[in-house]
C-alpha cells in the first residue's frame, strides 16, 4: 500500500518540517495489521516528495478479525489472500494518522506559518479502491478543489475480458494547507473502500466531525460519504448528518443562510439589495466592459442583470461555496437555457483568496458583498489574487458602511449586519485599504456612495471602483 505527496512549494523540503520527518532518514513504526515506513523518493529544493509504505500481514489481520464478524466483507478480508495489503483502505488512514498526527492537525514547530498556508500539493495513491469505479472518486475529491486524475487498469492484461479492476491509481493535485489533504485522505480513502477493519462505534461520529467538521456539511456527496465512513450504520448516519446540517459551529453554511434572511431583513426596508446591483451593472457599462467575473456571486442575482444585458458577452460566476452555486444554477434555469445565452455564461467553484487562472482575461471583476466574510489576514491573498494576478482593468468592490449601522433600529450596537461577517469597516478603513491595494497593485481607485446617505454617517453601502 502506497502513497505519495510532493510539493513544489519553494524549498520543497520544508515539507520535513511540516511533517516532521527528517528527509535524509527512512522511518519505520508498527501499526495495526503491519509496519509503515516513511521515507522521502526526492528531496530537493524544487521539488519533495514523502511516500507512505504500509507492508501489511493478511494473515495476521484475518487472525485479529477473529470470530465476530459473519458477513462476508469487502476485498476478501476474511481470507487469507485479500486486498488489504496493496489497497488503500481504512489501514492506511490509521497510519496517515500514526505517522503525521501534528501536520494533519495543522501543527508545526518549526514552520507554523507555512502549515497554515495554501501550498501547491500532489498526492498519488497507488490502487485506490471504488465501488463506485471512477466517477465515484472525481465526486468525493473534486468538490474539495482537487484537480482529479484517475487511472484504471484492466485486472489482468491477459484476460481483458475479466474488464477493469475495482482499484484506481489516482492522482489528487490542488493548492491547500497540508493539514486539509491529509484530513481530506483520511476520512474519504476509508469512505471509498466497503470495509474498515475495526468496530464503528460512536466514538467514530465524533472523530469524523472533528475531522471534517469544516468542508463535510457543504460537500455535495456528503449523506454518502457519512453513511460508507459510518459504515452503513444507520443510526449513527442519521446523527452524524443532523450534527452536520444543524450545529452552528460545524455547519458555516447554515450560519449563512440563517444570516442572509437577518440581512435581508434589515436591508430591505432601503430596496438596497436593488440599488447595489444597478449600481454595479452601471459602473461596469460605463467602464465599457463586455465581458464580467461575479465573484462570490452566491445565487446569482447580479448575473442575473447581466444575462439580461447582451451586451456582456461572457459571464463568469465563481463561489467557495457549491450549495450556493447549485442554488445559483436552478434560479437561472442553467439546464434550459438557449444553447446561446448558455454559452455566454459558466459557474465555477474555487476560492478567490488563491491565484487562479479562470480569473484572468475578464474586462471586469465584481465583488458585491464579499470582502467582509473574508478572514482580515486573508484580504491580503485576496488583493493579491483579484488585482495582483488576475488583474481586470476594472474591480468592483462593495461592503456595508460600518458607520450606518446605528440607524438600522433593530440592530444592536456593536452588531453585524450579518453573523457570517468578520469586519464592517467605516468609510475610512474601507478607503484605507482600497487605496493602499490600488496603490501596491497599479490601480487608482475612486468611492461612490449606495443607497440614501445620511448626512453624518453616509451611505448604507460604499463602493470601491478600481482601474488600471
Ligand atoms: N455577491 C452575492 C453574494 C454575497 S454573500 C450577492 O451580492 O448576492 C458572500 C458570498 O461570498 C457567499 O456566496 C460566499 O459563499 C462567498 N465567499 C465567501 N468567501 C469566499 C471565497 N474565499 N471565495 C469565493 N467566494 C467566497
Amino acid at each position: 500500500m502506497f502513497l505519495t505527496v510532493t510539493t513544489t512549494h519553494l524549498p520543497a523540503t520544508d515539507l520535513g518540517f511540516l511533517l516532521h520527518k527528517n528527509p535524509a532518514r527512512v522511518n519505520t513504526f508498527d501499526v495495526f495489521g503491519g509496519v509503515a515506513h516513511v521515507f522521502y523518493p526526492e528531496a530537493t529544493a524544487e521539488r519533495c516528495t514523502v511516500a507512505l509504505l504500509l507492508e501489511i500481514d493478511p494473515i495476521d489481520l484475518v487472525r485479529r478479525r477473529g470470530r465476530g464478524s459473519r458477513t462476508p466483507a469487502a476485498g476478501g478480508v476474511d481470507h487469507y489472500v485479500n486486498d488489504r495489503p496493496y489497497a488503500a483502505t481504512s489501514l492506511l488512514s490509521v497510519a496517515l494518522g500514526k505517522a503525521f498526527a501534528s501536520a494533519r492537525s495543522g501543527r508545526s514547530t518549526d514552520r507554523p506559518e507555512l502549515a497554515a498556508q495554501a501550498i501547491p500539493l500532489e498526492a498519488t495513491i497507488a490502487a485506490l479502491p471504488s465501488e463506485g469505479g471512477k466517477d465515484l472518486v472525481h465526486r468525493l475529491f473534486e468538490p474539495l478543489g482537487y484537480t482529479v486524475d484517475v487511472a484504471s487498469e484492466l485486472l489482468d492484461s491477459s484476460f481483458p475480458a475479466w474488464g477493469l479492476s475495482r482499484y484506481h491509481r489516482t492522482t489528487l493535485r490542488g493548492t491547500l494547507r497540508l493539514a486539509d489533504l491529509l484530513t481530506h485522505l483520511t476520512v474519504l480513502i476509508p469512505a471509498l473502500d466497503g470495509e474498515k477493519h475495526y468496530w464503528v462505534g460512536d466514538a467514530e461520529v465524533d472523530k469524523l466531525l472533528q475531522r471534517a467538521g469544516e468542508w463535510l456539511g457543504t460537500h455535495p456527496e456528503r449523506e454518502l460519504i457519512v453513511r460508507r465512513y459510518l459504515r452503513d450504520q444507520r443510526g449513527l448516519t442519521r446523527e452524524a448528518l443532523r450534527r452536520l446540517t444543524e450545529e452552528d459551529d460545524i455547519d458555516p453554511e447554515a450560519r449563512v443562510n440563517r444570516g442572509d434572511a437577518l440581512e435581508a431583513g434589515l436591508e430591505r426596508p432601503l430596496n438596497l439589495n436593488q440599488q447595489r446591483l444597478q449600481a454595479v451593472v452601471e459602473t461596469i457599462r460605463q467602464a465599457g466592459a463586455s465581458t464580467v467575473a461575479d465573484l462570490g456571486c452566491g445565487e446569482g442575482h447580479l448575473i442575473e442583470l447581466l444575462l439580461a444585458d447582451p451586451r456582456f458577452t461572457r459571464i463568469l460566476g465563481v463561489d467557495v461555496s457549491v450549495r450556493a452555486l447549485e442554488r445559483a444554477a436552478r434560479k437561472l434555469h442553467l439546464n434550459s437555457l438557449a444553447p446561446r445565452q448558455r454559452e455566454r455564461l459558466s459557474l465555477v467553484h474555487g476560492s478567490l483568496t488563491y491565484r487562479d487562472e479562470r480569473l484572468t482575461g475578464w474586462d471586469a471583476a465584481v465583488a458585491v458583498e464579499v470582502i467582509e466574510h473574508l478572514d482580515l489576514d486573508r484580504l491580503e491573498a485576496f488583493s493579491a489574487s483579484v488585482l495582483g494576478h488576475a488583474r481586470p482593468s476594472t474591480v468592483v468592490v462593495t461592503t456595508p458602511n460600518a458607520e450606518y449601522n446605528q440607524l438600522f433600529p433593530t440592530l444592536g450596537p456593536r452588531r453585524t449586519r450579518h453573523p457570517d461577517h468578520r469586519f464592517e469597516w467605516t468609510r475610512s478603513e474601507f478607503h484605507a485599504w482600497a487605496e493602499s491595494a490600488a496603490s501596491r497593485f497599479g490601480y487608482s481607485v475612486s468611492f461612490r456612495p449606495i443607497g440614501d446617505a445620511d448626512d453624518r454617517l453616509g451611505p448604507p453601502t460604499q463602493m470601491a471602483v478600481f482601474q488600471r
